[in-house]
């Protein structure tokens, strides 16, 4: 065991919550963050996360709550009064459920693109110390995930983090797993520490911000009877930008031969086809372009492209909607 870590409060424990996105990588974070903290800081730990229905693309929310190690931590409750708060997909600020809780002299960091402030940022407290990190450009670049990148962050931004410490959780986690990855995400872990940026004058609340328990959508009287799912996933409404993990593919219409691989390969159908000539049978099938809102990222259409016409970008604050061609344009009427 190293050095025994102080914390801030002698009545209740320090507490964090990773917001995130299935495939980010929050509940590995938090793992190694409470096991750094049991193990090498001489503190009590607990970790647990909340998967809903635990695939990619679906939200998530990790808890680690930490103590002095004569305190036992006798509750597995979620942390509704968080510290900390990391915020692993930006499009997660735009629910109020994502700060419910915070604390004024909280700490937030969140994982986006230098420039434009997303707006849900000013339900913080005023008093809150915000800071933003391109964990996913980071890791993209690293060829790491944003959890390294945003543990290294975490620990320069928390007093109560030893750097050295939580680099060396992170490298003995991925040594025993993937010995291979460990200099990527070492690589990524240094970049977290030392490129953030603290916003100020972000956050308009005053003191704590109320906890968020919202009531099941469904109880046993208003149920539909046989279990039918009303919204299933595979229905128009159904979103999935906040599956992508920072690239888009990006159509080239001068060097697409609409060939029709791309959409052979595509998992979600989001490929958008014209058909031109007389109807009903039509002269040319060409594709015009993605509708993002249906596109997860997994960028199989770049790969199977024979031409370079399908590309990848980095993507940023609106590149999406900027770009999308409609799949069901009734469904926007
Ligand atoms: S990235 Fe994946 S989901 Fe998106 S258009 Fe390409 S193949 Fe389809
Ligand atoms: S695989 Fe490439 S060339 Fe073929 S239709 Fe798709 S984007 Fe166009």
């Amino acid at each position: 065991m190293d050095d025994t870590v102080s914390l801030p409060h002698e009545d209740r424990f320090f507490e964090l919550r990773f917001e995130s996105i299935g495939g980010l990588g929050a509940h590995a974070a938090g793992q190694i963050l409470a096991t750094a903290a049991v193990l090498r800081m001489g503190l009590n730990g607990a970790h647990f996360s909340s998967y809903g229905s635990e695939k990619k693309g679906s939200a998530i929310k990790s808890f680690i709550r930490l103590g002095p190690a004569d305190k036992p931590i006798r509750t597995s409750a979620p942390v509704e009064s968080p510290d900390v708060v990391v915020v692993f997909h930006r499009a997660l600020l735009s629910h109020p459920a994502t700060v419910a809780g915070f604390r004024a002299n909280g700490t937030l960091i969140f994982t986006g693109p230098p420039g434009e402030i997303p707006e849900g940022l000013g339900r913080l407290p005023r008093t809150a110390k915000v800071i933003r990190i391109d964990a996913q450009r980071i890791a993209a670049e690293e060829k790491s995930r944003p959890n390294a990148v945003l543990i290294g962050t975490l620990a320069e931004a928390v007093p109560y983090f030893d750097a050295d410490v939580l680099l060396q959780a992170l490298t003995d986690e991925f040594a025993r797993k993937r010995p291979e990855a460990v200099a990527s995400n070492e690589a990524a872990f240094r970049r977290g520490t030392a490129e953030f940026e603290i916003l100020s004058g972000v956050g308009r609340a005053e003191g704590d911000l109320p906890i968020i328990r919202p009531d099941p959508f469904w109880g046993y009287q208003t149920a539909p009877l046989g279990g039918i799912i009303l919204n299933a996933g595979s229905t128009a409404w159904n979103d999935l930008s906040t599956s992508r993990s920072g690239w888009l593919p990006v159509l080239d219409v001068e060097k697409c031969i609409h060939c029709g691989m791309c959409d052979m390969v595509c998992p979600d159908l989001c490929l958008v086809w014209t058909a031109e000539g007389n109807k009903p049978v039509p002269d040319a099938v060409r594709l015009t372009g993605i509708d993002y809102r249906y596109c997860k990222g997994c960028l199989r259409c770049i790969e199977t492209c024979p031409t370079g016409a399908m590309t990848r970008e980095a993507e940023t604050p609106g590149l999406a909607a900027e770009l999308t061609q409609p799949l069901f344009p009734q469904l926007d009427g």
